[in-house]
């Protein structure tokens, strides 16, 4: 059985697998523990109103009306219809060298949505979720802020944040029915699924062996020296340390000033933070006090519907002048209530709170001084929504953007290398210009989350690039 601090651990970076591919599950022979959410999503007030959002579309649709209205249920029915049509277009791009957005709507998407595609990624996400005719700007917020915002550096009008709405929508997983899912020992079982696949194909692997250098001679990379001095020759490096750290190991000076150019270009802070908690019992809503599923879910805080629009700009300003806003967006989720095998031997409950956004560094204080009262913070607004919860902890784990950081070893703390907003050819290349160094990093194509499609695709690069015929299946 596990400590409080070890099961924290086990949580404490992903925890949902959405965007994966089914294809690259069949080609690699993966058979992950997946469950379904249902309800995945829960959407509380301080106030009587709420909405569980799940397979059971009568009950959906009848809180819809009760608590919001008919023409929001109108707008969520015809947003989902639309990018489920597509994210079944756009699918067959997740395992493919990427193309420009013109190139990728010309070739993938039905003439009829080609527009629609090239907006949805290049403009703010309000420009698409505005289209719907939502009359509610809370429900215009969860959508904003759990696809569109989660992880990046941007808001209401920043371009690009349809972009990670389209990436954070792609989940094709069997049986998801479109939403994210729990993968029962938590994502650990990603990895050791990957690691016994790579093994069984013939791979080495050593863990704990830090690189210090890639080397490169002639424009070429020929290895790496690792910690302890010791060299690895190699034909190929492939790196899913971010584009960041791949440039410093390699050494800036053998990219071209434009290719330098271009990734400073790319450079963001990263604007998320992590809470992770050990709680001794379950809250209870003030909206919805029994138990109908919600403590399986996501669960969106945010501020009140008449505010709501008005907090999310300012927090965002207020970020980007380095301060700690007073109501950022909190998604809340519950581990146990999914997956009791994470449970740790006392039966306490792992949950986190999942914040956008915090500054990566805060103007006239630091972190060390205001991680302590901004946790504390955060915990009372939660209170506001479950009376009692903070009095439920009995362990925490704050990870603000520097200790993203450092613990997950990724530049500026930004959780998907480079920021989301940038799309399709617009992300880093899987070839760098240096012949035989390769990135398979989240930085690439398609983008942050746990995905595997940079792997898939860097290695196709590879195999290219050496003459070879994949030994897998290709479309
Ligand atoms: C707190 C948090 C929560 C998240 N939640 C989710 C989620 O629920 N679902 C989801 O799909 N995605 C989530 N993400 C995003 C997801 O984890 C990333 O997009 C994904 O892990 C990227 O995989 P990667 O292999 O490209 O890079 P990473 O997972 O970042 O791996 C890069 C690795 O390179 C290592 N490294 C760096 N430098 C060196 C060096 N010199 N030598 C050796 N190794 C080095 C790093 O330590 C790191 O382990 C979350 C991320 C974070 C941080």
């Amino acid at each position: 059985m596990l400590s409080s601090l070890l099961m924290l651990l086990m949580l404490a970076g992903a925890y949902l697998l959405g965007v994966m591919p089914p294809e690259l599950l069949q080609v690699l022979g993966l058979k992950l523990p997946l469950k379904r959410r249902d309800p995945h999503y829960f959407l509380p007030t301080t106030g009587s109103r709420y909405l569980l959002f799940g397979s059971d579309e009568a009950s959906m649709h009848q809180q819809f009306v009760d608590f919001f209205s008919e023409d929001d249920w109108q707008a969520h029915k015809a947003l989902q219809a639309e990018i489920n049509a597509l994210r079944e277009d756009v699918a067959p791009t997740w395992l493919a060298e990427p193309l420009s957005l013109e190139e990728t709507a010309e070739r993938f998407v039905r003439p009829g949505l080609r527009n629609t595609f090239v907006d949805l990624c290049r403009q703010p996400v309000s420009h698409y979720l505005d289209r719907f005719g939502f009359r509610s700007d809370l429900l215009r917020a969860m959508y904003a802020v759990t696809d569109g915002f989660s992880g990046l550096n941007g808001s209401w009008d920043t371009p690009g944040t349809g972009m990670n709405f389209l990436v954070h929508n792609m989940c094709r997983l069997p049986n998801s029915g479109g939403t994210w899912m729990v993968v029962e020992g938590g994502m650990g079982a990603v990895t050791q699924q990957l690691a016994a696949a790579a093994r069984q194909a013939g791979a080495h692997i050593h863990t704990g062996a830090a690189v210090q250098q890639i080397e490169v001679q002639d424009g070429r990379a020929t290895g790496v020296v690792l910690g302890d001095g010791s060299r690895v020759d190699a034909r190929c490096v492939v790196v899913n340390a971010d584009p960041f750290r791949l440039r410093t190991l390699a050494g800036k000076e053998h990219f071209s000033d434009d290719f330098n150019t271009f990734l400073d270009s790319r450079k963001k802070d990263g604007t998320t933070m992590k809470i992770n908690l050990a709680l001794k019992g379950l809250p209870r809503f003030r909206c919805l006090p029994e138990a109908r599923g919600q403590h399986r879910t996501t669960t969106h805080l945010l501020p009140d519907e008449h505010h709501v629009m008005q907090s999310l700009t300012q927090g965002f300003a207020d970020v980007q002048a380095g301060r700690l806003p007073d109501f950022p967006t909190i998604e809340w989720y519950f581990h146990t209530t999914n997956d009791p095998s994470v449970q740790d031997k006392d039966g306490h409950h792992s949950s986190a709170l999942f914040v956008q956004w915090v500054p990566y560094q805060l103007a006239g204080s630091s972190w060390e001084a205001e991680e302590e009262r901004y946790t504390q913070h955060l915990l009372d607004i939660v209170d506001t929504f479950a009376p009692g919860t903070s009095d439920l902890v009995v362990d925490r784990m704050t990870l603000t953007p520097p200790k993203i950081e450092s613990y997950f070893g990724i530049s500026r703390g930004h959780i998907h290398h480079i920021d989301n907003a940038f799309g399709f050819d617009q992300r880093f290349p899987y070839r760098t210009p240096i012949q035989g160094l390769y990135s398979a990093s989240a930085g690439t194509h398609p983008g942050g989350s746990v995905a595997g499609c940079a792997g898939h695709n860097s290695a196709g690069c590879v195999v290219k690039d050496m003459g070879l015929t994949p030994w897998w299946p290709t479309a």
